[in-house]
């Protein structure tokens, strides 16, 4: 009879982890306390940004955060009452963007965004979603050439990890997207970077190859995590437990209490982010657009466009501040002149984020049995399918040299 693996979480993390471990033969139970996918993977923008390999937690972000902070309803939000609980992760985030750590984290994840691409081709093709990709890369939108120059230490360190672009201006930028407003002067056209036809139903479709896999799936929300014999036992909320050979804890941004328990410290906080959702042909976008000064992106989906992004702190309990959207599908009007804003939905998703802008993946301290697959921050679709690669070789035993540095023991 085959090994039992329990998943904890079944956003797309879960799911990629579910479909690598199938294919090693193993017995996959998703364990979801809601709906498949209804977290963080259910509503974000939808980019494959394997070229995105700079950390958050860089000196530019950081000079550009108090200007940011200046307008209640910008990129950039902390409610004074959340200060004195994420302050430590803001700390961890101030050592993270020093030049060593940032190098090093660039390099890091430069590794993971090279296994996150070549294992997203293969986990696309074999779960038959390579139809879902759009293939047309992302352009990023400068209003002035100082922004461009600002702009330039990152494109070069990306240029030192071999990602390809291109710096654009006039009729090229014109031709890569007809229709911006005059005050975007230059752009950088990265032509590898992908986006699914909907993030919900991509992880939707992944879900349903796994079950025709075999994979099962039990609603309940698990509470507790611990090593039992050679195995590990897992107690959910309505008092019953599972015995399985291992697990993997994929909650997204609510593994940190589960991970507790399990003996490791980990600092991760939520970077709540929000959107509109427009109906299908409110504008004519030719590929995802990044308004980077802005902190927001708009993004051609199979669903509709959606406009959003921007970081609020905040945690897992706060009411959702929905001014958030309204702000940012306001600026996209000014820069898409003629987008047509009526009809959207709009949604608040929780980035389940580590300060140093790196997922954790890999064992727990209580159990090799138990592996850790969370807080991917603004890239866990990016990332998923690499994360499942790596779960796998872990439970494997294999020592895939790319998770050596995103152990939880990272931070102490
Ligand atoms: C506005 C926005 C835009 C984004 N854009 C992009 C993008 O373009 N590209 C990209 O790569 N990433 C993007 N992201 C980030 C991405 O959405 C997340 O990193 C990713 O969805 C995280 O996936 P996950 O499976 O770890 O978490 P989730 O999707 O949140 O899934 C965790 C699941 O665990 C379940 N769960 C939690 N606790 C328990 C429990 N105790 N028992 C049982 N189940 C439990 C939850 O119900 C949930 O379904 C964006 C995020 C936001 C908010």
């Amino acid at each position: 009879m085959a090994r039992e693996v329990a998943i904890v979480g079944a956003g797309i993390v879960g799911l990629a982890c579910a479909h690598h471990l199938l294919a090693e033969g193993w017995r996959v139970r998703l364990i979801e306390r809601g709906g498949v996918a209804e977290g963080a993977s259910f509503g974000n923008a939808g980019a494959l940004a394997f070229t995105d390999v700079l950390p958050l937690a860089s000196p530019g972000i950081l000079r550009r955060a108090p200007r940011w902070m200046l307008d209640p309803l910008g990129p950039l939000a902390l409610p004074p009452a959340y200060l004195p609980r994420i302050a430590p992760w803001l700390l961890r985030f101030w050592r993270a963007s020093l030049p060593d750590r940032h190098r090093h984290a660039t390099q890091v994840q430069s590794g993971l965004m090279r296994l996150a691409a070549e294992a997203m081709a293969a986990m696309v093709e074999t779960a038959g979603l390579t139809g879902r990709l759009r293939r047309d890369g992302n352009l990023e939108l400068y209003e002035s050439e100082a922004e461009l120059a600002a702009a330039a230490p990152g494109w070069a360190a990306r240029e030192r990890e071999g990602i390809a672009f291109e710096h654009v201006r006039g009729a090229r930028l014109a031709e890569l997207q007809p229709g911006l407003s005059p005050r975007f002067v230059a752009g950088t056209f990265t032509p590898h970077w992908m986006t699914v036809d909907d993030p919900h139903r991509f992880a939707l479709a992944l879900h349903a190859a796994a079950m025709a896999k075999g994979a099962m799936l039990t609603t309940g929300e698990v509470r507790g995590i611990a090593p039992e014999g050679n195995g590990v036992r897992l107690t959910l909320a309505d008092g019953t437990s599972r015995d399985v050979e291992a697990c993997v804890l994929a909650a997204g941004a609510w593994s940190r209490e589960l991970a507790r328990r399990l003996g490791d410290r980990v600092p991760l906080d939520t970077e709540r982010g929000y959107n509109t959702t427009l109906p299908p042909g409110a504008f004519d976008l030719r590929r995802q657009l990044t308004f980077g000064g802005h902190g927001f992106v708009v993004t051609p989906l199979a669903t509709g466009l959606r406009v959003g992004g921007a970081v609020e702190f905040g945690g897992l309990h706060r009411p959702p501040n929905f001014a958030r959207a309204d702000a940012m599908l306001r600026k996209a009007a000014a820069f898409l002149p003629g987008l047509r804003t009526e009809g959207g939905r709009q949604w608040m998703g929780f980035r389940p984020s580590l300060p140093d802008s790196l997922p954790v993946i890999g064992p727990s301290r209580a159990s090799p049995r138990v592996i850790y697959a969370f807080g991917h921050g603004h890239l866990g679709l990016t990332q998923s399918a690499g994360t499942g690669r790596i779960v796998a070789d872990l439970l494997a035993g294999r020592k895939p040299e790319v998770a050596q540095a995103l152990g939880a023991r990272r931070f102490g």
